[in-house]
């Protein structure tokens, strides 16, 4: 089986839409706003794709731009602007910053409850807890696809390629706190193969196009390939796409799998954000 990403990120969407009519029922229009420094055009890109799913579903959406040479304080100051915004439920700080900037500071000068992108060390930190608030949006759309396709979490075999703070590490604690057994590999993994054989989830999150070979996944497993990788004129993932159905029972396809959930989920967060804060009033 093909995951198809799209088709469950527009039932997201369609329950989306109708919290937003909600909402406004009560004269409240969701708005995100993302922060871009720079002109990097994959981020762009990204932004684009943002604003258009926020369209869609009624979001009200801004795009900041700052300019490349900005300094950490011009950022931080224009975060705590979106921050006092009434109509600013959610703020989102794309990354990477130009010149391999730390964006740590920035990050945690967004509110954590306008913190639609999971982040912030209070978020973060709740996440650990098992209480999850706001969560990044990668994980939570893999959660979310599992749970949609039926899959028992509790005391599933979880294998995790990657531990970034975006997916890797969230996905880790978000798995526990269903009760999946959880191992997490990483560059220094010593023998990768032996580890995702053991999986029955499989989510490759290292940005290496090709990585997992059909040896080394288990019959039957369900992967997630959250790669992004441009090879030639084509986007490709982290799984040998091809070799790997053959062996899998469910397979995100790249494009069209992972990615289109992700957008999904920060939709999701930012009505979330919306409702929560008009619950305050
Ligand atoms: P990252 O560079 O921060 O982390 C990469 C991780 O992979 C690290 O843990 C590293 O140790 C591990 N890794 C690298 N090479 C490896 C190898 N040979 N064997 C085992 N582990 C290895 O990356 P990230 O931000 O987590 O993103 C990973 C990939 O996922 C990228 O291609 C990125 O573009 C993509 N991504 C996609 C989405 C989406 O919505 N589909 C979201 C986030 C990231």
């Amino acid at each position: 089986m093909i995951i198809d990403g799209k088709a469950l990120a527009a039932g997201v969407e369609t329950e989306t839409a109708q919290r937003v009519k909600k909402l406004e029922r009560k004269g409240i229009v969701p708005g995100l706003a993302t922060v871009l420094v720079g002109e990097n055009p994959a981020s762009q890109m990204y932004i684009r794709l943002k604003h258009s799913a926020c369209t869609r579903v009624g979001i009200r959406s801004e795009n900041v731009v700052l300019p490349q040479n900005s300094s950490e304080e011009d950022l931080i100051e224009k975060i705590m602007e979106l921050n006092g915004r009434a109509d600013i439920s959610g703020i989102l700080l794309q990354l990477p910053l130009p010149d391999g900037r730390s964006p740590r500071k920035a990050m945690m000068s967004i509110l954590p409850e306008k913190d639609v992108d999971g982040f912030h060390p209070v978020n973060m930190g709740a996440l650990l807890l098992g209480a999850e608030k706001l969560v990044p949006c990668t994980p939570r759309g893999i959660i979310y696809a599992l749970e949609k396709m039926g899959h028992r979490l509790e005391g599933a075999e979880a294998v995790i390629v990657g531990h970034s703070n975006v997916v890797g590490k969230p996905l880790a604690a978000m798995l526990l706190n269903r009760n999946a057994t959880v191992q997490v590999c990483h560059v220094f993994t010593r023998d990768l193969a032996e580890h995702t054989r053991d999986a029955e989830i499989l989510v490759v999150a290292a940005g290496v196009p090709g990585l997992i070979k059909k040896e080394m996944v288990r019959e039957g497993a369900v992967v997630f390939d959250v790669g992004i990788n441009r090879v030639g004129d084509k986007t490709v993932g982290d799984v040998d796409f091809e070799a790997v159905k053959e062996v899998a029972s469910a397979i995100t396809p790249v494009p069209g799998g992972v990615g289109p959930l992700t957008v999904a989920m920060l939709l999701d967060q930012t009505v979330s954000a919306a409702e929560n804060q008009a619950a305050l009033i």
